[in-house]
């Protein structure tokens, strides 16, 4: 067997990752008007020579995610492209790679690799959209951004909506650097959608509430789907699938999940 490789060896902070965490009280609602546009164009410019190489250990949780059963090489490569250590606390960076989620703050956790991936992956799936590359995506459930990063490489436009300004703003921190012009971050409550920006090719939620709101089938495009956790009969939580086909919507449910709760209202 292969050693496996550790991470990180010796982590420089002093590139343009350096949060200033003052910041994170600022205010400022995200418009897709003023979101992350006026940088240049160089998305994804990995910062050399600063004593950091993650590529190793990414490249391993990719070969693990193509193990598990994520066949989509598209996704594979926009989640070898992502880099996970940068959207968690210094303290957890050793595990940014492992197939688990981590705490975020304010009671939040990113999701498990393998379930980002997953998740992905069905979007990609739907039938009305496998003609192109996906249009619009609605993300409801920023947290810290590193779905709404990985979904920017597989989406034209990713609109991602935030009810906790802490974690709105903690992810706008996380992303500037990255530069990614077609990511749109949204302070407010997700059940309610983003109706400016529908009609969308897909919707992906990163909580899990008792039914799929209204609003969000309203502003899912014809042909466009729907990727969710939610409640259970059994009360437990399982992904649904929704599909907008000119024949209706078609449901299904897949596989147990555990995602943080669906809430209304701002905070
Ligand atoms: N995709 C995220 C996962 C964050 S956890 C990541 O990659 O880190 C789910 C997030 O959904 C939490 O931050 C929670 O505050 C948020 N959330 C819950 N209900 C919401 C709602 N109605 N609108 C917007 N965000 C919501």
């Amino acid at each position: 067997m292969k050693p496996r490789p550790s991470f990180p060896a010796r982590l420089d902070t002093s590139n343009d990752q350096a949060k200033p965490k003052a910041l994170l009280g600022a205010t400022r609602v995200v418009t897709p008007q003023t979101s992350m546009r006026g940088a240049a164009p160089t998305p994804l410019a990995s910062p050399t020579g600063v004593g950091l190489d993650s590529s190793a250990v990414r490249k391993r949780m990719v070969q693990k995610l193509a193990e598990q059963g994520v066949q989509d090489n598209v996704v594979l490569d926009a989640m070898g492209r992502i880099e996970r250590h940068r959207f968690v606390d210094s303290a957890l960076v050793n595990q940014a790679y492992e197939d688990t989620s981590l705490p975020i703050g304010l009671g939040q956790t990113i999701s498990k690799p393998n379930v980002v991936a997953r998740m992905i992956a069905l979007l990609r799936e739907a039938p009305g959209l496998q003609a192109a590359p996906m249009g619009r995506v609605l993300e409801i459930g920023t947290g810290c951004g590193y779905q709404a990063a990985v979904l920017s490489l597989v989406a034209r436009e990713v609109y991602s909506m935030e009810r906790l300004r802490g974690l709105h703003d903690k992810a706008k921190e996380n992303l500037r650097p990255m530069r990614l012009p077609n990511l749109h971050l949204m302070f407010g409550d997700g059940m309610l959608g983003y109706p400016k920006g529908a009609p969308y090719s897909a919707i992906i939620a990163a909580a899990g509430g008792e039914a799929v709101p209204q609003a969000w089938i309203d502003q899912l495009a014809m042909g466009g789907r729907i990727v969710a956790p939610m409640q259970t009969t059994a009360g437990q939580q399982a992904l649904v699938v929704i599909d907008k086909t000119p024949q209706g919507l078609q449901q299904s449910l897949l596989e147990a999940v555990h995602f943080v709760p669906l809430k209304s209202g701002i905070a």
